[in-house]
């Protein structure tokens, strides 16, 4: 039996590579000194396996950026518009990378950034190749080959992680018409043939291909290439054994394609799909010499692992294929998790015993085996499991039954608003008698360091409570009256007093803890740090009222109240395994019902409920799409109907697709919807207006990422686009999304150009 770690996460135990990464981005420091932090974090996170006892060390799992464009190096996917500076002599690798990364604007240059998106189901996003028609690949990058000579040179029996060939396509986009990317599988099979090649000169036995792809419905040519694909890297060497890994979702349909292939190792992720190991072991899998890794520890959450449950599993495939063909492993790279759990301190000690981060994973690895080889001394490591796994099942901290009799008894009537959208329109017309064209922004205004500032004070105890309470009442006071200046007509009070917009609510839920040190790599040298929901969820104080209140107490224009959504709080946090997804949003759902009618009470109008995380919450493979958004519509609703008909209730989204989603999107019936469309110019208010979307729709007629200032013409002219496919009556004019990293002086002449290309759609309407 073997031990197999996918991948170990790459940041560092405090953020190293993000602080060196940083710090060479502002001329701060050197390309050696960087070169460094990268080499101790790749030797730190070798040693820890080995001396824990790995089998299967993972390399090449380190990136300075990102794994997909890493690939892209590698084999010479690099966009044209990037050739001038591979041409320029000496230009370091690591430079061009994160030019391709960020974008060059340097030296006369002025080169956009390759697209990034979300890797899958995860919240971590990879920059997105480039393809164009026949496009020729050669190996050009030495990064894996010198990465291994380097583990090698640590003492270190590596085997490299790769994107299989089929899956770095996919990942990409055609920038061309007339060709599919599957296409490119010719022209690109000789490079990763000629990389395994120098992998088998280096004595690499193993590699691990990851072919994430293969968890999702495929075509019949992107199937076909998966076939055509193995088969020829099948042949390159027989002394390099191919372990071939998907993961975030069962192989399904593909199942047997993957069954047929050459290579010596199939890596299943267990903890999203246990049931495809009865499938595998019903078939003659037995007869085959092939391996399985069994993914049984979660790679995408931070609880302990359940031992007796994966031992159940562990031993199912041991009886029917022997101890020799199998390998633990947790259920993808541990990219998706926290380093190390020892750095926290202060988290309550009932609760960190229910946790594992990514080096407890790889202890966990090593122990199960232990325990499934019947190793001396290993029972004692079971006893304890069970123990934690025990507390976690009964601990009061987490069980409320108040808590799960309220969402027991939630019925149809809880998720529908009084009236149907026409007649609370006119409600609602009567009550806030807005224009046509009625101007919004979407909550936030700049947080600028002296507000990061004050915050961090307060944390530190170095100013009191009072004094940071009336600073920001200062800000919101300031932006209110800034609104008012500028003609807004629905006014937000700015959220200075957030510092993330799940962040804020899940520190006023019970059932949420913070850690202080559990950071995972979001993108590039960003990390977020999400929180961890571990218990019942529930509202115990309004959480928003008082802001608003005092927001709307300086004004008589409305103000909107600023919620976050059950399905993004959900989605952005560390959730629980113990429970259905579902349940835990239902719970948050209720939490923010109960703000929604608080909010309603102290006299608020206008209630928005941000859901930017909908559409990336849905499942990997299509057949489960239904469901999911069939509960993630009915949180929202919960959430959002409890109000009056003359309450009006909007939601926001950003940097959605919403074609395929578009009626679950109209069942969420809120009276006005926000969108990101300005940097497809209003291609996606196609979807809304194909669908004849019946209700309000704010599309956002500036890109707030950008610091440029657009003119009233351009948004006028995005006006009027939006106003060809829908009603006039039915559009609202505000940005793309909040305005938090914005600086002041930008955001008041666009929000000055914005009303000014409203009234001017306004007098021609
Ligand atoms: N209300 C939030 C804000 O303005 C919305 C953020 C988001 O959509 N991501 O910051
Ligand atoms: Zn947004």
């Amino acid at each position: 039996m073997f031990t197999n770690i996918l991948g170990y996460p790459r940041i560092g135990g405090h953020r190293e590579l993000k602080k060196a990464c940083e710090s060479y981005w502002a001329g701060e420091s050197t390309l050696r000194d960087l070169q460094l932090t990268a080499k101790e974090i790749r030797r730190h996170n070798w040693l820890l396996q080995q001396q824990a006892g790995i089998d299967l060390i993972p390399c090449n799992d380190f990136s300075f950026y990102d794994q997909v464009l890493d690939m892209c190096l590698t084999v010479s996917a690099i966009p044209e518009r990037f050739h001038p500076l591979v041409e320029q002599q000496q230009f370091p690798e690591t430079d061009l990378l994160f030019a391709m990364a960020r974008g060059y604007q340097k030296d006369g240059y002025d080169i956009t950034a390759m697209e990034m998106t979300k890797w899958f189901d995860t919240n971590y996003h990879y920059i997105v190749p480039e393809f164009y028609a026949n496009q020729q690949f050669n190996l050009l990058s030495d990064k894996i080959v010198n990465e291994c000579r380097e583990a090698i040179q640590a003492g270190i029996q590596p085997k490299p992680v790769i994107l299989g060939p089929v899956s770095f396509l996919l990942c990409g986009k055609e920038k061309e018409e007339g060709f599919h990317r599957i296409d490119l599988l010719k022209n690109l099979l000789p490079v990763y043939k000629k990389l395994m090649q120098q992998l088998d000169e280096l004595n690499i036995r193993t590699i691990q291909f990851d072919e994430p792809y293969l968890s999702l419905n495929l075509t019949d040519a992107e199937r076909k290439g998966v076939v055509y694909t193995y088969n020829e890297l099948s042949k390159v060497t027989p002394r390099i054994s191919i372990l071939l890994a998907s993961y975030f979702e069962c192989y399904g349909e593909n199942l047997t394609t993957v069954l047929g292939l050459p290579v010596q190792t199939i890596h299943l992720d267990l903890v999203r799909c246990s049931s495809q190991l009865d499938d595998i072991l019903a078939t003659d899998f037995a007869k085959s010499d092939k391996k399985l890794s069994l993914g049984v520890i979660d790679g995408r959450n931070i609880w302990k692992n359940d031992f007796e449950n994966s031992l159940k599993l562990i031993q199912k495939a041991v009886a029917a294929i022997g101890t020799d063909r199998i390998m633990i492993a947790p259920s993808c790279s541990l990219l998706h998790v926290p380093c190390d759990l020892s750095f926290e301190t202060a988290l309550p000690a009932e609760i960190k015993n229910w946790l594992s981060f990514a080096k407890q994973k790889v202890e966990e690895v090593v122990a199960l085996k232990q325990l499934a080889t019947n190793a001396a001394g290993a029972a004692a490591l079971l006893d304890e499991n069970k123990q934690a796994i025990a507390s976690r099942r009964t601990s009061p901290l987490i069980h409320k039954t108040h808590v799960k009799e309220r969402v027991a008894a939630i019925t149809d009537a809880d998720a529908h608003r009084n009236s149907v959208f026409a007649s609370r329109r006119q409600q609602q017309q009567a009550l806030l008698k807005l224009p046509l064209f009625p101007t919004t922004t979407i909550g936030s205004f700049p947080q600028t360091a002296d507000i990061r500032q004050l915050r961090a004070q307060l944390k530190k105890g170095s100013i009191t409570l009072e004094a940071y309470n009336t600073a920001i009442k200062a800000s919101t006071e300031t932006c209110v009256r800034m609104q008012e200046e500028l003609n807004i007509d629905v006014l937000v009070h700015g959220e200075f007093e957030r510092n993330d917009m799940v962040e804020y609510f899940g520190e006023q839920l019970e059932g949420y803890v913070f850690t202080k040190n559990g950071w995972v790599q979001s993108y590039g040298s960003r990390c977020v740090k999400p929180p961890v929901i571990f218990g019942d969820v529930e509202r115990k104080a309004p959480m928003t009222v008082e802001w608003t209140s005092y927001a709307q107490s300086l004004t008589n224009r409305p103000m909107k109240g600023m919620l976050t959504g059950p399905v993004t709080i959900l989605q952005w946090s560390f959730v629980r395994d113990d429970q259905p997804r579902e349940t835990t949003t239902m719970q948050i759902a209720l939490a923010i019902r109960d703000e929604v009618s608080d909010l309603e009470k102290a006299g608020i109008k206008v209630i928005q409920i941000d859901e930017p995380a909908i559409r990336e919450g849905l499942p990997l493979r299509k057949e489960n799409w239904a469901a999911y958004l069939q509960w993630a519509v009915k949180a929202f609703k919960v959430s959002s109907c409890s109000v009056e008909d003359s309450t009006q209730i909007h939601t926001h989204m950003c940097y959605s697709e919403f074609n395929d989603i578009i009626d679950s999107i109209a069942a969420m019936d809120a009276d006005v919807i926000t969108i990101e469309t300005s940097r497809s110019q209003m291609e996606l208010l196609d979807a809304f207006a194909d669908f004849k979307y019946p209700n309000e729709i704010g599309p956002g007629v500036y890109d707030i990422h950008s610091p440029r200032v657009p003119t009233v013409q351009e948004m006028e002219q995005l006006l009027q686009k939006a106003a060809d496919v829908i009603p006039v009556e039915h559009l609202w004019v505000n940005p793309d999304c909040g305005l938090k990293t914005r600086k002041w002086p930008e955001t008041k002449q666009a929000l000055q150009n914005m009303v000014e290309a409203a009234a001017k759609a306004r007098a021609k309407a």
